[in-house]
């Protein structure tokens, strides 16, 4: 791969859906360890590997303090959700966005890390947010899309922006 870089909304690839990983192989841990250097690079707390381009069920998310659990989790899903809240959410696919979205409190999720050994965590709050978010991005699943009304309204000049931006690259790659 290329160097590994965010892609940005409206980046088609961030529509694909991701497919279950089979094989722990060194290009997996070699690209995951990547996708934490590039998410501490951009001060995030979660990146999904479809954000970089690549549509496979891995995410990387920065780990609190308390938990030995690491930052590299692999075919996660979501197998019990509890409770609901509504909190301001943003995206390293969508710079300058932020919206209110609605989800679980608490989640439980079941995980494989890169030794391949099963994990069963239970998150709530930032945490548990992490979690939907990143496991949406697998789905091909925004924030916009799940915004509220009145987010997505003070969102839309600056989602027009992204549009606007992404055409104008894409008519200068054609030129070079
Ligand atoms: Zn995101």
């Amino acid at each position: 791969m290329d160097n590994m870089k965010i892609l940005l909304y409206p980046d088609p690839a961030l529509r694909k859906k991701a497919e279950p990983i089979r094989e722990i192989t060194e290009e997996v841990r070699q690209k995951a360890e990547e996708m934490v250097e590039l998410m501490y690079e951009a001060e995030g707390i979660g990146l999904a590997a479809t954000q970089v381009g690549w549509p496979i069920k891995l995410l990387v998310k920065d780990a609190p303090a308390e938990s030995t659990d690491g930052h590299i989790f692999i075919n996660p899903i979501i197998t019990h959700r509890e409770g609901e809240t509504l909190e301001e959410e943003g995206c390293l696919s969508l710079p300058g966005v932020f919206g209110k979205i609605p989800r679980a409190e608490r989640v439980a999720v079941v995980a494989y890390n890169l030794q391949g050994e099963r994990l069963e965590i239970d998150a709530e709050g930032v945490a548990a947010r992490v979690w939907q978010h990143e496991i949406d991005h697998f789905s091909g699943i925004l924030i916009l899309d799940k915004m509220t009304p009145a987010s997505s309204m003070a969102s839309a000049r600056r989602l027009k922006e992204m549009e606007t931006d992404h055409r104008e690259r894409a008519a200068g790659s054609r030129i070079l």
